[in-house]
């Protein structure tokens, strides 16, 4: 009798078995921190919701959660069994997050090991039931919490957030890198805080540059999804725990923000994602 290496087995198993219940997982990543991810994500989910999509987040940025605040959520979940957590739900969508479990600074000082079970405990023992999207924001960069999502479930694909600059862009091509070595199809990237229109002379200013995320993904055959500018209104609200899209779902900005979250959802529909190219192994 033959048996398989148990490390392969249970990787195997582990990438079949999916999240009960859960049609489709996207990952929303960034090479660093600090460029709107968090931002981004909480208002793509949003966007999802609105579209009429049964909707939910996880916040995995284990280091530094702010789904919370983003949800204007506090308390705890509720305990369904032994093992099973009720994610909290606001505006319609179900969110979870490392921060309604422990002390805003414990988690800072989690090694790898943990980190990489909490994320597997967020993701398999908290009933997320019947979703057609489950948006996992990521920790900023390309270390184990993202290496354990890849490995953990098996992704529709991923979502890259980036500011214009150089900078940024260096540490976005890590991440997009990453995902093209485990398999994961790019499903775009968005150009966030793209530029700044000053409320009161309406001039245009390209703060942090400007289309340098849309030059990346057309060289590299990446679908752009847009681009979101940088705006008092997106930061006062997500600051106060009324994101945009919750608040001012007919604004130009949730335009914006639903309009990519369409984009995304035909993509993952018509598996039109971004696949990284066929590798030539030479023996
Ligand atoms: P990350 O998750 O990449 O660390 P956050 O989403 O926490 O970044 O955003 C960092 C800060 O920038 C927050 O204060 C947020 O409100 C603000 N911010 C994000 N995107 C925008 C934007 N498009 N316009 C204005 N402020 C923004």
């Amino acid at each position: 009798m033959s048996a398989s290496p148990p490390d392969l087995k249970a990787r195997a198993t582990s990438k079949a078995a999916g999240l009960p219940g859960v049609k489709h997982v996207i990952a929303v990543a960034s090479g660093k921190g600090g460029v709107g991810k968090s931002t981004t994500s909480c208002n793509l989910a949003l966007g999802f919701a609105t579209l009429g999509l049964k909707t939910g987040i996880l916040d995995a940025d284990i280091y530094g959660p702010s789904l919370p605040k983003l949800f204007g959520l506090r308390g705890k979940p509720r305990q369904l069994g032994p093992r099973m957590l009720e994610p909290m739900e606001r505006f319609g969508v179900k969110v979870m997050s490392i921060g309604f479990l422990v002390e805003e600074d414990s988690a800072m000082i989690w090694r790898g090991a943990m980190v990489i079970s909490a994320i597997t405990q967020m993701l398999r023992e908290v009933a997320w039931n019947d979703l057609d999207i489950l948006v996992v924001d990521l920790p900023p960069g390309t270390g184990d919490a993202q290496l354990t999502m890849a490995q953990q479930v098996p992704l529709a694909g991923a979502v890259i957030v980036s500011t214009p600059q150089d900078i940024a862009l260096i540490d976005a091509r890590r991440g997009i890198a990453m995902f093209e070595k485990v398999s994961i199809p790019i499903l775009g990237l968005i150009e966030n805080m793209s530029s700044f229109c000053c409320p009161a002379c309406n001039r245009v200013t390209p703060i942090f540059g400007h289309g340098g995320a849309r030059l990346e993904a057309e060289s590299r055959g990446i679908p752009f999804l847009g681009e979101i500018p940088l705006d008092i209104q997106i930061r006062e609200t997500s600051d106060d725990g009324r994101p945009i899209v919750a608040v001012e779902p007919d604004g130009i900005h949730a335009r914006r923000y639903i309009g990519i979250a369409r984009d995304i959802w035909t993509a993952i529909e018509t598996g039109a994602a971004h696949r990284p190219p066929p590798r030539i192994v030479i023996e």
